[in-house]
């Protein structure tokens, strides 16, 4: 059975028409977005980076959160810590640009909060069945609301081609180290000159993998296992990763991630923003981004799949740039695998509101 996918045409830059188009398909789904009374509803969004002026705006975010207030529940915005260096890399620096960029409480109405704590590294651990991933480290709250609402702006990638609700759950609803995981299956170096031999690094390892040398942490990689503890806990950015991964694989990881977390809520609902669709996510867009695709509109789902599949297929026929054309092979064979591991309908039937 195909999995309905909502669509409110938005094409133009103009907030009110935007707005608009979030309203119709909140009025549409209101049914898919019942919330009970006192219920604390988890809103997933992403700031962007400090450079980055296309993530999902303040406004439109707090029009879902009045929605979600409308029904006497609670809902809190969140994301989680990221890999690499710069304000979003720790709780404290992520909060202050949530703030400056305008998602704080007095504006949106419910707070914004880093879910896996101060240094992207408190959270509960499961291990996953046979797959690309064995272990997870997700905000502790996983497993214990019903509801999740999922805010996604849809952009290429530098490795999956696409990032759009998939990338969102997965990605920003884990910790540094399962982050690290997806991102490579290889082990992490020092950078000598920024070590300040700490030795954080060191009690953290769970297999003595590190250990000083002529004053600097070095990491034994016959003994390493990959699992990212010393990424997050070097708050000197002296521990480096590799980039550079197999996207079939990156992409394979990510799907069992969302695959994972999406099954611990009962009710999952995802919004996609189809506008600005930079060829750069929103960790690495700044206001001169190159466009992938023309403006196309909000699409909604309590589907991910069937939602990033019918959002990739609108920015393929919208397309501005070779972009999406070549990058198809990698976000299709994502999108294939979640449809094999039971994430999602690759079939879709889109309803235009
Ligand atoms: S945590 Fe970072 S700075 Fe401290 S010893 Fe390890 S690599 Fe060096
Ligand atoms: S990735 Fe894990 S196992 Fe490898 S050195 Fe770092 S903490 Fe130790």
């Amino acid at each position: 059975m195909k999995s309905n996918v909502y669509f409110a045409k938005a094409i133009s830059s103009s907030p009110q028409d935007r707005i608009g188009a979030l309203q119709r398909i909140l009025a549409q789904c209101a049914e898919l977005m019942r919330y009970k009374n006192e219920e604390i509803v988890p809103v997933k969004i992403t700031i962007g980076d400090v450079d980055c002026v296309y993530q999902v705006s303040p406004e439109l975010v707090k029009t879902v959160v009045e929605t979600i207030r409308a029904q006497q529940a609670k809902p809190f915005l969140f994301d989680t810590s990221v890999l690499y260096h710069g304000m979003r890399q720790n709780a404290v620096g992520h909060t202050a640009l949530a703030q400056r960029k305008g998602y704080g409480y007095e504006k949106i109405g419910a707070p914004f909060i880093v879910a896996d704590g101060v240094l992207g590294n408190d959270g509960k651990e499961f291990y996953l069945e046979a797959g690309h991933i064995k272990k997870v480290r997700v905000p502790s709250f996983v497993g214990m609301l019903e509801s999740l609402v999922v805010l996604s702006h849809a952009t290429g990638h530098i490795v999956s081609g696409y990032a759009g609700a998939i990338k969102n759950v997965a990605m920003g609803m884990s910790c540094r180290a399962t982050k690290q995981v997806q991102h490579s299956s290889l082990k992490p170096n020092v950078i000598t000159e920024k070590c300040t031999s700490c030795g954080c690094c060191i009690k953290i390892c769970p297999v003595q993998a590190i250990s000083l040398k002529e004053k600097k942490a070095f990491i034994d990689q016959s003994r390493c296992i990959g699992c990212g503890e010393c990424l997050c806990a070097c708050t000197f950015n002296a521990v480096s990763i590799n980039w550079e991964e197999d996207p079939v694989i990156f992409c394979k990881r990510m799907v069992e991630v969302a695959h994972f977390v999406s099954r611990q809520f009962k009710k999952v609902f995802c919004i996609t923003f189809a506008f600005d669709i930079t060829k750069e996510c929103d960790c690495m867009s700044h206001k001169n981004e190159k466009m992938a695709a023309q403006n196309i509109g909000i699409l909604a789902s309590s589907d991910m799949v069937s939602l990033d599949k019918a959002t990739v297929d609108l920015a393929l026929r919208h397309k501005v740039s070779d972009f999406f054309p070549d990058t198809k092979k990698v976000y299709t064979s994502m999108l294939e695998y979640a449809g094999h591991k039971g994430l999602g309908n690759l079939e879709y039937r889109l309803v235009e509101v």
